[in-house]
Parts: C-alpha cells; structure tokens; sequence
C-alpha cells in the first residue's frame, strides 16, 4: 500500500537489492541464520518468514532457526504450514546469529526481545512493506507498494535462484491471501495475482487452505463473537460525520468461552462490514490496563495516522496500537485523533 506521506514510500533499489542477496551468498557452509517476525504473528509474518526460511533451506543453509517474541504457540489457523519445524521458542534463539532476517516489522517495537538480535548478529536484513517503516536493518528491502512482505519474500528467493516449490507456495500464499483480505483490499494489484498464479501452479489447494485459515474457528469463538458484536456501538457523528463503530472483548470474556487472544484478530473483520461507518475499532485486553487496537478504514480516514499518533503504526487503512487505561479512555483517544486524520475527500 502506497502512503504518499510517508517519506520512504519507494521500492527499494538495485543496489539494496544486491546487497541483500551478497548477505545471503556469502554465508559460510556453518553460518547460524535466524529469522525472527513481530510479535503476535499474522498471516504475513509468519508465512514469508517460513517460506522464506524454506527457500534458504533449500539454499543448503543448515543452521536455522525462526521464532517471534512473546509465548511460542503458533494460532491454530496456521499449525499445519510448512517450515514449522524451524520454529524455537525466543530463548532459545541463537544469541549472535550470523545473520538475522526480519519479517514483516514495521520498527524494533515490534521485536520485543528479540531486538538484541539486531545489534548481536554480523548482518541484520529486514523485510518488510509498511510505508511507516523506519528501516532498522542493516540491509533494507522495504517495498511499501507491496501487497505483503512475502512479495518482498519471493523477490529475494527469486534473485536467489530459489524455485517455487508446494511448500513454499503455501507459506507465501497464506501471506499474500491474508494480507489482501483475501484478494479483496485495493492493494490487489495484477501482480499479486500473477504471483497468486505463480504460487497455485505449484499445486497447493486454495479452498483448503482458506478454509483452514478463515472458516474455522471453534464454537466457543463463535459465542464470544457474538457477544462482542452485541455490543458494538455505532457513533455516526464520530470521524468528520464519516462514522464510527468498535467493540472491545475483555480476558474475562476470553477466559469464560476457553478462547486463547488469537481469536480475537479475526473479530474486526465482523465488526469492519458496518455499512454506516467508515472507521472500525476493536479494542482487544491483554493485560489489566492493556489493550491491542485494531483500526480499520474504508477510505475516509488515514488510520496509520491515528495509530502513530498513539504509539503504533500500520497501514493507510489497516493500522494497530496498544492502549493503555479503560477500554472507554483508548476510545475517546482514538475518537479524538479521528478528525486529524481525514483524508481529502
Ligand atoms: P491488526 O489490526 O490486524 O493487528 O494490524 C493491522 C496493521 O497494523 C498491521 O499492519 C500491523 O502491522 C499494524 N499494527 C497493529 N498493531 C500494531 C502496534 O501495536 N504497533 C505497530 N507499530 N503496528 C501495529
Ligand atoms: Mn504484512
């Protein structure tokens, strides 16, 4: 997604391109690769991370190892991918790789502990696609046009001269397809669909990919979503009169269905359909005063730019932070940066 007020809004270069591919070929036979994603994993995040890991297997890398912060269980939509079995848990991550790869991270914040690894390893590379990038590696290929990091992904193992296998196909693919809300968002370009295509001639299964990634949840889930969709609140006057609409699930109501906080990350897309709003918000509890936001815009509004403007980050229309108090006082927080962040109509 393109952000014309970001200032690094460019594809990256040939030279930055070359130089990640250099960081790649000139490992040693024994060097120690360690791929590492944001916290609370996605779609993106851990299937480029894992396709990637994947195509430098097949590179002859042996010592490699993936992982993300924060508890290492993986959300049940994605236990069955490919390259899972790269994954450690973060503290048992090599200390000093030979080379870190980032996936996915708009900045350090992101990393949680594992951003050590950014100054103990000989070469840090980042992927990623967020215009809010800060380019924090050592070698950056960030390319905020890109759909998702795993296009970023597949142009590095390409100019590795890694082919496209089944597995690697369905990391990627889960990547792409999660984040493109299922080749619905605007950043469906042609491209990702040629890369779609390139990906489905390796003979993985659409449908059943999708189906283990958006269409199932257990029925506790189900319950706990109705729930927070009964009392979502709708506040047309909210956003320049462009509307309003958010809900918020509490721990307690995680502990009372027996839900883990991963299944909330589907939630704002029940709650983002609301045809009389055009910002939605769904305000997730992780700790006592502690909640991840969730801010979605159909246009109208620039959500990165309320997402920065209270510590996080994202995309033009799909952004995130965490919020700290009542879930009542990250709302009015929200509410008030809203107008700010309009967009030209
Ligand atoms: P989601 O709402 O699906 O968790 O996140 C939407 C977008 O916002 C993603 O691109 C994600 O990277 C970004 N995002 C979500 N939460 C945070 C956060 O706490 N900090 C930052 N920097 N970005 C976030
Ligand atoms: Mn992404």
């Amino acid at each position: 997604m393109t952000d014309p007020a970001a200032g690094a809004a460019e594809a990256p270069t040939g030279a930055e391109w070359a130089a990640a591919v250099a960081a790649v070929r000139r490992l040693p036979a024994d060097a120690r690769v360690l791929l590492i994603c944001h916290v609370n994993p996605d779609g993106d995040a851990l299937g480029s991370m894992l396709g990637f890991g994947l195509g430098l297997r097949r590179l002859g890398v042996r010592r490699l190892q993936a992982t993300f912060p924060g508890p290492p269980e993986l959300p049940e939509p994605f236990r069955w991918l490919p390259g899972r079995d790269l994954l450690v848990p973060q503290d048992a991550a090599y200390p000093d790789p030979d080379l870190v790869i980032c996936f996915d991270a708009a900045s350090e914040s992101r990393l949680g502990d594992l951003v050590d690894r950014l100054d103990t390893a000989g070469t840090a590379l980042v992927l990623d696609h967020h215009a809010s990038n800060t380019r924090f590696g050592g070698v950056n290929l960030v390319d905020p046009h890109a759909a998702a990091t795993s296009v970023v992904a597949e142009g590095l193992l390409d100019r590795l001269g890694v082919p496209l296998d089944a597995d690697i196909a369905a990391c990627l693919y889960v990547a792409l397809s999660t984040d493109t809300g299922s080749f619905r968002f605007e950043a469906t370009t042609p491209a990702v669909h040629e890369m779609a295509a390139r990906l489905l001639a390796t003979g993985i299964r659409p449908g059943d990919i999708s189906q283990r990634i958006y269409d199932t949840r257990p029925f506790g889930a189900v319950r706990l979503f109705g729930e927070a969709i009964g009392r979502a609140r709708l506040e047309p006057g909210a956003a320049g009169g462009r509307g309003l609409v958010w809900t918020y699930a509490t721990l307690d109501d995680l502990a009372r269905h027996d839900q883990p906080p991963y299944v909330l990350e589907a939630l704002i897309d029940s709650v983002r359909c609301t045809a009389e709003a055009d910002v939605s918000c769904v305000v997730k509890q992780v700790a006592a005063t502690e909640w991840a936001v969730s801010l979605r815009s159909k246009g109208a509004v620039d959500v990165s730019r309320v997402a920065v403007a209270l510590g996080g980050g994202g995309h033009r229309f799909a952004a995130g932070f965490t919020g700290r108090g009542s879930a009542d006082e990250v709302v009015d927080r929200i509410r008030a940066e809203l107008d700010e962040a309009l967009l030209p109509a």
